[in-house]
C-alpha cells in the first residue's frame, strides 16, 4: 500500500464547444467588471472577440504576451492594469500569455480567468515563471492560479497542426512524470492515464483531419487533465532536462518537450514499471517509451534535438547544468548513463533505459 496526501486545488472549469460565449458569466461569478484581456499579437483577433463578449465589462486589451515572460513586459502590463483600474485579468492564448497573467497575478490581487488555446496546462497550475536578465525563474503561488478556467476547443482549430501536436506531448509528459512523482496520488494517476488516452486518441485523429472539432476537443479535454496533475504534483528529470534546454540553450518549449519525453521515461523506466505499463495501455502500445518515439515518428513531430538547433558541443555543458541542482527522480540521476541519454535525443535514434 502506498500512502498518500491528497490536497485538492479550487478550480472552476467550464468545458464545451461554443463555451467562449459564457465569458462575461464567468467575470459576473468571480465579482469582477473591469476585465483586462491578455492575448499575443497573433491572437489579437480572438481577444476582439472576447472584448465584444465583455461589452461593458471590459477594461482593455493588451496584445503584449510573449513567450518566457520577460520581467519588461510583466512590468508593462502590471503598470497597464493598474492605469486600466482593472479588478480581473482574461488571458486568451497558451501558456505564455497565461503566464503574463501569473506575473500581474503575483504583484496585484487581480484573478485571472484564463481561456487556454493550446494543450500546455498552465491554466491549472499555480506555477509561475518570469525571466529576468537571460534566467527564467519560476515559482509557486496559489494567488496565480485562474479562478476560473473555460476550455472551448473551437478556440483550437487554428492552432496550426504542427503546434497541435508538439503540445498534446507536452500535456502528455505532465501526466507521464506525475504517474511516478514523489507525492503522486490515486487522484492525479487516474487523471494522468484519462488524459493520456485522450490525447494518444485526439492527436491521431487531428492528423487525419486538422477540423475534426470532437478530435480536438479529445485533445482539450486530454490537456486539461494533464495539466491538472503539473499543478498537484511534482515533477522530475524530464521537465528539469527540458527546463534546462529551453532555459540554456532557448530551445522551443513544446518541441523539446516532445524530443526529450520518451528519452527520459526510458531512464527511468527501471524504477517505474507500474507507471511504464499505465502510459503503454493509455497509449496502445506494448512498451511507453519506444511507444512515444514511434508515435512522435510516425505522426511526423521532431524527434532530435540537433533538428531543434542544439549543437553537439553543447550536450556536455546541458547535462553539467541538469546535474547541478539536485532534485528528486525516481531513479538516481548519474553523469554517464545521462550523458547518453542526452546523446540519444539529440541523434534522435531509439529510447534506451
Ligand atoms: P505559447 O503560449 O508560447 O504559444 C505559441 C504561439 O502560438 C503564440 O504565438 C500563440 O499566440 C500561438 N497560439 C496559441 N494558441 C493558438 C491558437 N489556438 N491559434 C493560433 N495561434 C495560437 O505556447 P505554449 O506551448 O502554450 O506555452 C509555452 C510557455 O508556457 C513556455 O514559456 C512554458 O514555460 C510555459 N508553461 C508554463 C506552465 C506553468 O504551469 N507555469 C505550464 C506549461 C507551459
Amino acid at each position: 500500500m502506498k500512502e498518500f496526501i491528497y490536497s485538492a486545488l479550487p478550480s472552476r472549469v467550464v468545458f464545451g464547444s461554443g463555451k467562449l460565449a459564457s465569458i462575461a458569466e464567468e467575470v459576473e461569478a468571480i465579482g469582477a467588471s473591469r476585465a483586462l484581456v491578455l492575448c499575443t499579437p497573433l491572437q489579437k483577433a480572438q481577444a476582439e472577440i472576447v472584448g465584444r463578449l465583455l461589452g461593458s465589462r471590459l477594461a482593455g486589451i493588451h496584445d503584449g504576451a510573449e513567450m518566457h515572460v520577460p520581467i519588461e513586459s510583466a512590468r508593462r502590463a502590471r503598470a497597464l492594469a493598474a492605469e486600466l483600474g482593472a479588478d480581473c485579468m482574461v488571458a486568451i492564448g497558451g501558456g505564455s500569455t497565461i503566464g503574463l497573467g501569473k506575473a500581474i497575478a503575483l504583484e496585484a490581487p487581480i484573478p485571472i480567468i484564463a481561456i487556454p488555446t493550446t494543450y500546455a496546462g498552465s491554466e491549472m497550475t499555480p506555477i509561475y515563471g518570469i525571466t529576468e536578465n537571460g534566467l527564467k525563474k519560476t515559482g509557486k503561488d496559489v494567488r496565480v492560479l485562474p479562478r476560473s478556467v473555460v476550455y472551448d476547443p473551437d478556440l483550437t482549430m487554428t492552432l496550426p497542426l504542427a503546434m497541435s501536436l508538439v503540445s498534446g506531448m507536452n500535456a502528455i509528459a505532465h501526466a507521464a512524470e506525475g504517474l511516478y512523482a514523489q507525492d503522486g496520488n490515486p487522484v492525479m494517476s487516474l487523471m494522468a492515464v484519462e488524459g493520456i488516452r485522450a490525447l494518444a486518441q485526439g492527436m491521431p485523429a487531428i492528423v487525419a483531419n486538422p477540423n475534426d472539432i470532437g478530435a480536438r476537443a479529445d485533445c482539450l479535454y486530454g490537456a486539461w487533465l494533464c495539466g491538472t496533475v503539473l499543478g498537484n504534483v511534482g515533477m522530475a528529470l524530464h521537465h528539469k532536462l527540458c527546463h534546462t534546454l529551453g532555459g540554456s540553450f532557448n530551445l522551443p518549449h513544446a518541441e523539446t518537450h516532445t524530443v526529450v519525453l520518451p528519452h527520459a521515461l526510458a531512464y527511468n523506466s527501471p524504477a517505474t514499471p507500474g507507471a511504464m505499463a499505465k502510459i503503454a495501455e493509455a497509449i496502445g502500445a506494448d512498451n511507453a517509451p519506444i511507444g512515444l518515439h514511434k508515435l512522435a515518428k510516425r505522426l511526423g513531430m521532431p524527434t532530435a534535438l540537433r533538428d531543434l538547433g542544439l549543437k553537439e558541443s553543447d550536450l556536455d555543458r546541458a547535462c553539467e547544468i541538469a546535474l547541478s541542482n539536485p532534485y528528486w527522480n525516481p531513479r538516481p540521476i548519474e553523469a554517464a548513463p545521462l550523458r547518453a541519454l542526452v546523446q540519444r535525443a539529440w541523434e534522435g535514434s531509439e529510447p534506451q533505459p
